[in-house]
């Protein structure tokens, strides 16, 4: 299935070339088979939990962690959640931003999959695995619809955690999008991206 059809670049949104993956959503078979790779890749690696953050992250996080059999833990906005809560403050590509996580919500020890609908420049899924971090939870991978290549956001999570994405750009072209493997500046030999 060609899931990198079903992504829709929008030249200009937020003063970025936006990637929407909202018709990959409405496809159910590009859906269904999305969330059947990401949960294949990690199947093996002894996961406690999914964590995603609000709102795209929702909708691939949950339904993998339902395909894992595995509980899954929302990070939201400030002050959507009640307390308490532990709350970080990071930059993204186009905003700035202020997340919380319940305080209870991860066990020490527990074994983290952080799962996101796309990586840009990194900092979103750099203070979601700090906050889960710093409630004791151990970020065993990360995984994404979408990779945006051109941002580096894989080196800018210094190597630091295993990340795998099915549809990787390796420019904001159309034509530099690929899915499974392939190679390229910012993509780990051996990682099917
Ligand atoms: P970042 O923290 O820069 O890695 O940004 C990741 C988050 O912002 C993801 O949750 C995306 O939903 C959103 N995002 C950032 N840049 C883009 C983009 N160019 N197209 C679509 N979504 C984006």
């Amino acid at each position: 299935m060609d899931l990198k059809t079903k992504i829709r670049r929008v030249p200009e949104f937020k003063g970025v070339v936006f990637w929407d993956i909202t018709p990959l959503l409405k496809d159910r078979h590009s859906f269904k088979d999305c969330v059947k790779k990401l949960s294949d890749h990690f199947r093996n690696m002894d996961v406690d939990v999914v964590v995603s953050n609000e709102a795209r992250g929702f909708i691939v996080g949950a339904p993998v962690a339902h395909e894992l059999g595995v509980g899954f833990v929302p990070i939201r906005k400030k002050g959507k959640l009640p307390p308490r809560v532990a709350s970080l403050d990071y930059k993204k590509e186009y905003e700035s931003d202020t997340i919380e996580i319940r305080e209870d919500a991860i066990e020490h020890g527990d074994r983290i999959l952080l799962i996101d609908d796309l990586l840009a420049t990194g900092g979103t899924a750099k203070a979601n695995a700090r906050l889960v971090e710093r409630l004791g939870g151990k970020v065993v991978a990360m995984g994404f619809l979408v990779e945006l290549g051109y941002l580096h956001g894989r080196e800018y999570l210094a190597d630091k955690y295993d990340v795998y994405s099915l549809i990787n750009c390796k420019s904001t072209e159309v034509q530099d999008m690929c899915e499974g493997t392939c190679s390229g500046p910012s993509v780990k030999k051996g990682k099917a991206n």
